[in-house]
């Protein structure tokens, strides 16, 4: 894709979360807007900085780590989510580069996440990642394996790691329905623990993708995650 195109295709998906956020009765600039450049080159990336983007959401370490390096050196600034499930060997490299990671699903890997911030003195935002489909394989499954986690978060266990939000991937379904309800029973969750867990800032729902994130935002989305429809088909 050229420069223009992503540019252009930047400039309606924004417009598009805009008019969405308005119609539902949210206050405008209240959905962020996290850029998925997985599997698209670097030169992708810096079209997108170019367009004012500074967001960008990857969800393999090693890609992330080749092309987020060469854009740090060059003196841009920008802001790194991991989105995809990760492996307790990948933590390491995770945290170096990333500001945010979105896809934490079980409790060993924020040991291994504060483990690795520790030593490199460095506060991380995490998402915990919810289950509400079958297509994904990843997320917490029950309320009791993610509520232990919370508990060590207000037990003050974790020092370099800040809670922030709930992500989850509504599952692949033509059925509005099921999609909706997928980031429904996310957001009522978010509810939940705010009301159990009221001095953790858990603020932030990443909801949606290039093909329901219109609904995501009726449902209460502060952050979409959009690959496709701002750089194309995956390479
Ligand atoms: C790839 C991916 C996205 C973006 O998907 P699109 O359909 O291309 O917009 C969002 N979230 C996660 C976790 C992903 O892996």
């Amino acid at each position: 894709m050229t420069e223009e195109q992503i540019r252009s295709n930047f400039n309606s998906v924004k417009e598009q979360i805009e008019e969405t956020v308005l119609k539902a009765g949210r206050s405008p600039g209240s959905v962020k807007l996290c850029a998925v450049s997985k599997f698209h080159p670097v030169e992708d990336v810096y079209a997108a900085l170019n367009s004012g983007q500074a967001l960008f959401g990857e969800n393999r370490v090693q890609e992330a780590y080749s092309k987020f390096t060469e854009l740090r050196n060059s003196g841009k600034s920008f802001e790194l989510h991991i989105i995809g499930s990760l492996q307790l060997n990948k933590v390491k490299k995770s945290v170096e580069i990333a500001s945010c990671i979105q896809s934490v699903d079980r409790d060993e890997l924020l040991v291994e996440i504060e483990k690795h911030c520790a030593k490199i003195n460095k506060t991380i935002d995490v998402f915990f990642e919810i289950h509400t489909g079958e297509d994904s394989k990843s997320g917490y499954t029950d309320k009791t394996s993610l509520f232990a986690s919370l508990e060590k978060f207000e037990k003050g266990i974790y020092t370099h790691i800040k809670p922030i939000g709930l992500m989850t991937m509504a599952p692949f379904s033509k059925d509005e329905n099921i999609v909706r309800n997928s980031f429904r029973t996310t957001r009522l969750l978010k509810e939940e623990i705010n009301a159990k867990f009221p001095d953790l800032p858990i603020s932030e729902l990443s909801m949606g993708m290039s093909g329901d994130y219109k609904i995501a935002i009726q449902e209460g989305s502060t952050m979409v995650r959009i690959g496709t429809a701002l750089f194309g088909e995956r390479c």
